[in-house]
């Protein structure tokens, strides 16, 4: 179970992995490509808006810078003020203290410093160059580096215009003066053009980014829902698949959500796939588990889930009110299904496992944090097991009982081989007798387990499960083996041995060469042939008669007798001893169990005394408690009688006692006392 739960954790890894990679990784690698790619325009567009700007200043600082040079070399002779008053419109001349001493025109900066200056309420710059750091602001601040954000700020405000002022101041004899000069700062065509470009390659670069990132992510999304398709759908189907259900019931049953809500966790077996597959096509089979998939899924509500689970199985998680209520459902449910082909009876077998609030031991009620919906899933099948017994459909809901007889199946199961290794089996003998001349005239050899761990265990309790798994037949072999051995040195004390008959399962005769492995066995014994009978159940006729008949007719070649045991039991099988040569038919204890059967019970038996006479069959009445039924069938010629009022099953030495002492002993008066104590039981809850 722990392997199988690494193994799914294991698989659930590599998906989140694949579903990611193919989805969530380029849309983070595209985003991260888009901020990155942002970045770089935003600085590049940063460097070219600078260096437009810079060229700009730089060209009209030359120009001031020429005119200051005239300014320099000017006197009220040579005329160079004129020429300069006419060239630079407006300029001042300022002391290094920023006293202004000349000025032209309209003298509208602030000489003495300050970032920005107005004038008819827009925004200009005093630029001033510093030979280590390049353009600065003019004024008292110097040190603060001419900034392009700044400067693209006013750019985008005057854009409209092209042209704007700036001031430009350019120092004088050695810095004892400044000339400061308004020029325009024209913005032309060529750069207007440049910042188009780049402001169209802003807008390339995003738009090709954008679209590359939404192929990527419609791309990413729609591989996501692929890989989830892939891993949690059906192949069969096309609907969920037992991965999913694991994972989403597990969720809701684990949610705080529905933490007091109570669930039935359902498997649904259908019973006749193979079958249908085998008369018509594994695709026509599919196509019907589809059906019944699409069916199971419209008739559950809302939050509860359906997938197909198995080959032929379905699991569904409802919610659950009472068993009432979820059989109703249930039973509407295999109505449904059983209707879904018209031309078809199918069977539908439902187990369900009831999973309810957890409570602390204040009574509050918490998640379910613990849950382990596999094995609520495991007791859901179970359940499936007890109903798949028949053929019918079925409903049954997992309860304790089931647990504990689960449980019990598991241990037998476990030990079982130990058990036969250890000669754990023992035999019991049950004595036949003659009910005219009271004489002891036959035995059934009946198996016990003693356990040493859960003591003496009377058959009925792990017969059924051998023949389930099979290992009945090697119990069967044992039996056979072990009886032959006892008569063989029973026969050697000189006692009176009379025949002794062996329970053989139906499940052994597929075997083709039973009858050729019996005589080997016997004969590696030395018993007698005649010594020993084999009992057959009536049920095991209805397997493959002309098998039967022919193990029957090879065990009676080999001097074997046989018998018919049950008869009487379930179905009837008149038919059967038409065409079986048997030698003994064993009347089943239901004919003389409980109520008196009256006139009419007295009948059957009686009929069928006198068929089984016409028959050359030798008749054994199994069951009989009582001296008033032992009487009847002494009347009626009943052969032989096996039961508690002659004699319980007993150990072998008891029982060589009995068939030392000839002749037979007297029956007790009724009621009989057991003649041994009856077996203990096994533990419960073992
Ligand atoms: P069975 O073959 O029909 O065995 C007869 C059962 O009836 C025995 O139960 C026996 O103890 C019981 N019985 C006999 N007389 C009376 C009576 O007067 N009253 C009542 N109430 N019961 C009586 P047991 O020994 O518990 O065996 C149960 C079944 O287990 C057997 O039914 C047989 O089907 C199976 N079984 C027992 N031993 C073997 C074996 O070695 N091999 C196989 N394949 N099956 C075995
Ligand atoms: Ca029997
Ligand atoms: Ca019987």
């Amino acid at each position: 179970m722990g392997n199988r739960r690494n193994k799914r954790l294991q698989r659930e890894k590599i998906y989140k992995k694949i579903r990611n990679i193919s989805s969530w990784g380029t849309v983070v690698i595209c985003l991260f490509l888009f901020a990155f790619f942002t970045v770089l325009v935003i600085f590049l567009s940063g460097c070219i808006a600078q260096y437009i700007g810079e060229t700009k200043i730089g060209e009209s600082y030359m120009d001031i810078a020429h005119y200051a040079g005239l300014y320099e070399v000017a006197d009220d002779t040579n005329g160079l003020r004129d020429f300069v008053d006419k060239h630079v419109k407006d300029y001042v001349v300022t002391d290094k203290d920023g006293n202004v001493i000349y000025t032209n025109g309209t003298n509208t900066c602030n000489p003495k410093g300050g970032i920005i200056a107005l004038e008819n309420g827009t925004q200009f710059m005093t630029i001033h160059q510093d030979t280590e750091n390049g353009f600065l602001y003019a004024g008292e601040d110097k040190n603060i580096k001419f900034r392009e954000q700044e400067f693209i700020k006013l750019i985008g405000k005057d854009v409209k215009d092209i042209k704007f002022p700036v001031w430009i101041s350019v120092d004088m004899n050695g810095g004892e003066n400044h000339f400061i000069g308004r020029i325009e700062f024209v913005f032309n065509n060529k750069d207007l053009i440049l910042v188009m470009e780049l402001f169209l390659g802003v807008v390339i670069e995003l738009f090709i980014i954008s679209i590359i990132l939404i192929i990527f992510i419609v791309r990413s999304v729609i591989n996501y829902r692929r890989v989830v398709r892939l891993y949690y759908s059906d192949v069969i189907t096309g609907g969920h698949n037992w991965t999913w259900f694991l994972r989403y019931a597990d969720d809701r049953i684990k949610s705080f959500r529905f933490r007091k809500n109570s669930f039935a966790l359902v498997n649904i077996s259908f019973v006749n796939y193979r079958n249908y597959c085998l008369c018509h096509s594994m695709s026509e089979g599919e196509e019907l588990l589809t059906k019944i998939d699409k069916t199971i899924s419209r008739m559950i509500r809302g939050y509860e889930l359906s997938c197909h689970a198995t080959t032929a199985g379905f699991a569904l998680l409802l919610f659950y009110e009472n068993d009432e209520l979820l059989t109703q459902r249930l039973t509407q449910l295999t109505r449904t299904l059983e209707a879904i082909d018209n031309d078809h009876a199918f069977v539908f077998q439902m187990g369900a496992d009831v999973i309810s609030p957890v409570t602390n031991s204040a009574g509050k009620v918490l998640r379910r944090k613990d849950f382990n919906i596999e094995k609520a899933f495991n007791n859901a099948c179970s359940a499936t097991d007890e109903v798949s017994d028949t053929d019918a459909s079925g409903i049954k809901i997992f309860d304790s009982k089931l647990l504990e007889d689960q449980r019990w199946v598991d241990t037998v199961q476990a030990n079982q081989k130990r058990a036969l290794a250890n000669e754990e089996f023992v035999i019991y003998y049950q004595p036949k007798y003659n009910p005219n001349s009271l004489q002891l005239n036959g035995g059934e050899a009946l198996i016990r387990w003693n356990s040493p761990e859960y003591g003496f265990i009377a058959p009925g309790r792990f017969i059924p499960i051998f023949e389930k798994n099979g290992f009945i037949t090697e119990i069967d072999h044992y039996m056979i083996s072990h009886v032959a051995a006892d008569q063989k040195m029973w026969l050697d004390m000189g006692l009176k041995v009379v025949p002794v008959s062996v329970n053989v399962s139906r499940a052994h005769f597929a075997e083709k060469d039973l009858a050729v492995q019996i005589r080997d066995m016997v004969d590696r014994t030395g018993c007698p042939h005649n010594l020993l009978e084999i009992e057959l159940t009536e049920s095991a006729f209805f397997d493959d008669k002309n098998a039967m008949i022919e193990t029957i007719k090879a065990l009676k070649s080999f001097g074997f007798m046989v018998s018919m045991d049950d008869f009487g039991a379930g179905y009837s099988s008149l038919n059967s001893l038409k065409d079986m040569p048997l030698d003994v038919l064993k009347l089943d204890a239901d004919f003389f169990r409980g109520e008196k059967g009256g006139d009419r019970a007295d009948i059957v038996v009686s009929e069928a005394i006198k068929l089984a006479k016409n028959l050359n069959m030798m008749t054994v009445a199994e069951g009989v408690e009582d001296q008033e039924q032992v009487e009847f069938l002494a009347r009626q010629g009943c052969d032989m009688i096996q039961g508690y009022y002659f004699a319980r099953p007993m150990p072998k030495n008891e029982y060589a006692v009995r068939i030392g002492a000839a002749p037979a002993p007297q029956p007790p008066a009724a009621p009989q006392p057991p003649v041994q104590p009856a077996p203990p039981q096994p533990p419960q809850n073992a």
